[in-house]
């Protein structure tokens, strides 16, 4: 592609309701990497991709997305164009048949039905039918969602994001609900179609291994501060060590505005 960044992300920072998630971070993201964002619970990693995503407004810093100012893009078409979220299984609806969960795409859940009723053309069914070929369940495509297994249902929402096509794919936690030997194939199959179609992928995971196993590029975060940013092969085990060291004892007044704030 061109040399504009897939994202470029300055002094971006976000505060819920005065707590400090993320603290002004600067960096780039070039088109087609694949970066794990990494850390403990808590360290701003869903935060980041939302930050991405626009699905939140950042406190203070811009994201662009291919040269263009997030902010600027229109919710709707133009953003999803840009930007598509593989969101957990669960939102899936799980008593409609695979193949309409895939052609709903970004239209939400009424549009799941209506998608389903009346506005599906040949060309969506044959994109829908193609992705879910693709991730492995071409056969399973007329049964009911809920009787796949978790790792299926990924695998399900994965093809939903391929027939949007955004061009870049964001990825929160996706083997959060998943045992090892499954967080591992999806992980493999979600970078390989990210690199078959030239997608720019950013996925948030709690297993370092698989970061490290997979991705290109490892950006650490830990209490909403960038810990490394690393080419994978660069990444040490002290730096690991580093990264999940023992927490630091919250302060009072931290423990008070938590209590503050979930009242
Ligand atoms: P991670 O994905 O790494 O677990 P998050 O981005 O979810 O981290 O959260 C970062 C910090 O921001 C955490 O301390 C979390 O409790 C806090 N946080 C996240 N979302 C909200 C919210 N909507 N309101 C208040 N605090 C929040």
């Amino acid at each position: 592609g061109s040399g504009v960044p897939a994202f470029r992300v300055t002094a971006l920072s976000k505060r819920y309701q005065g707590f400090p998630a993320l603290y002004p971070l600067t960096l780039t993201i070039e088109q087609g990497e694949a970066v794990a964002i990494v850390g403990p619970s808590g360290a701003g990693k869903t935060t980041l991709l939302h930050l991405l995503a626009g699905v939140i407004e950042p406190t203070a810093g811009s994201v662009e997305v291919l040269g263009r100012p997030l902010r600027a893009l229109a919710p709707g078409r133009e953003r999803s164009a840009l930007v598509g979220v593989m969101h957990q299984q669960f939102d899936l609806v799980p008593n409609l048949a695979v193949i309409h969960n895939v052609l709903a795409g970004n239209l939400g859940r009424w549009g799941v039905l209506r998608a389903a009723l009346s506005l599906v053309r040949p060309r969506h069914y044959g994109a829908a039918e193609r992705a879910l070929e693709r991730v492995g369940l071409r056969d399973r495509m007329h049964e009911r969602t809920e009787r796949l297994s978790g790792g299926e249902q990924q695998r399900v929402a994965l093809a939903r994001l391929l027939v949007q096509g955004p061009h870049a794919l964001l990825a929160d936690e996706p083997v959060a609900s998943l045992d090892p030997a499954r967080a591992d194939a999806l992980v493999r199959l979600l970078v390989r179609m990210a690199r078959e179609d030239g997608h720019t992928l950013v996925a948030s995971l709690h297993s370092v291994t698989l970061a490290l196993e997979h991705f290109d590029r490892v950006i650490a975060l830990r209490e909403g501060r960038i810990v490394f940013d690393r080419s994978a092969n660069e990444v040490s085990e002290e730096l690991l060590a580093h990264l999940y060291e023992f927490e630091p004892e919250r302060t009072a007044a931290e423990d008070e505005l938590e209590a503050t704030v979930s009242q």
